[in-house]
């Protein structure tokens, strides 16, 4: 078992788990801080606006320069190529809770679907087939190659302005939290909260989890209509990931999102 996640993605994971540790061990000032959490929203904001509402589910369009910038600021996040990341998420609507879904806690349980899918290192390589509208821009295909080198500027950008703290705490430490927030739309978005629709999978819809993930946490409501670009389908359903791409589509950086028709809405 053990020897079946010894490989360089857990190297990769464990790095990110044992470098904060050092935060003990170092004066962190209030500053580093800020930069950690505002980093974390920042991130867990292109990770639902790129990679899952953009790259994965083609919600909104955008132009060239612009779906270039998404996957460079989503890259941060260090959660690999925006290619790969589609890749695999749209497998997971295919394949959702079935044997098939690579990270399903139904199939294999909590820790597998949260973690241990990418310990694993069988899903490094990408399906090309279901990715054809990304795989022909070769700047993206470029990006997604080298997928850790936004990282490594933002990593390095941060080192050269705020020293060894804030590469600990502002990088190391708020890239973990953005990881497990990440992944809770794998485990937890999959096992706790409410199911509003009848879906053929065990997909929730969490406030607690819509907070930290700044709206992906209405799952349930995701995989019942993927296509919108709103994932709080109701007034009271907190998803800042939307208004702010509402924000922008007003400036014409972004346009077409993609509405959740009534009919959906009423679809119990
Ligand atoms: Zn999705
Ligand atoms: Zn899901």
């Amino acid at each position: 078992m053990l020897k079946n996640f010894l490989n360089p993605t857990t190297y990769y994971l464990g790095l990110f788990h044992i470098v904060p540790l050092a935060a003990f061990f170092l004066p962190i000032s209030l500053i580093d801080w800020i930069v950690c959490i505002s980093l974390y929203f920042i991130r867990i904001f292109f990770i639902g606006a790129g990679y899952h509402r953009y790259f994965a589910h083609k919600t909104y369009k955008t132009s060239r320069l612009v779906q270039f910038i998404l996957a460079f600021c989503s890259q941060t996040a260090m959660q690999g190529g925006v290619v790969w990341w589609a890749s695999h998420h749209r497998k997971h609507h295919i394949n959702s809770d079935t044997i098939k879904d690579v990270h399903s806690p139904k199939q294999k349980g909590l820790f597998f679907a949260h973690i241990g899918w990418l310990m694993e290192g069988k899903c490094s390589k990408t399906d090309k087939a279901v990715v054809k509208d990304l795989t022909k821009y070769p700047e993206l295909m470029f990006l997604d190659k080298l997928h850790m080198l936004p990282g490594i500027i933002l990593a390095t950008g941060l080192y050269l302005y705020g020293g060894l703290s804030m590469l600990i705490v502002g990088f190391f430490l708020s890239t973990l939290l953005v990881l497990h927030g990440t992944w809770t739309i794998n485990s937890l978005m999959h096992t706790w909260g409410v199911q509003r629709y009848k879906t053929t999978d065990t997909s929730r819809n969490n406030l607690i989890l819509a907070i930290i993930t700044m709206g992906e946490g209405w799952h349930n409501n995701h995989h019942h209509y993927q296509n919108s670009t709103r994932q709080g389908f109701f007034w009271y359903e907190f998803d800042p990931t939307f208004y702010i791409l509402k924000t922008l589509s007003y400036t014409k950086i972004i346009w077409k999102l993609n509405p959740v028709p009534q009919k959906v809405k009423d679809n119990f």
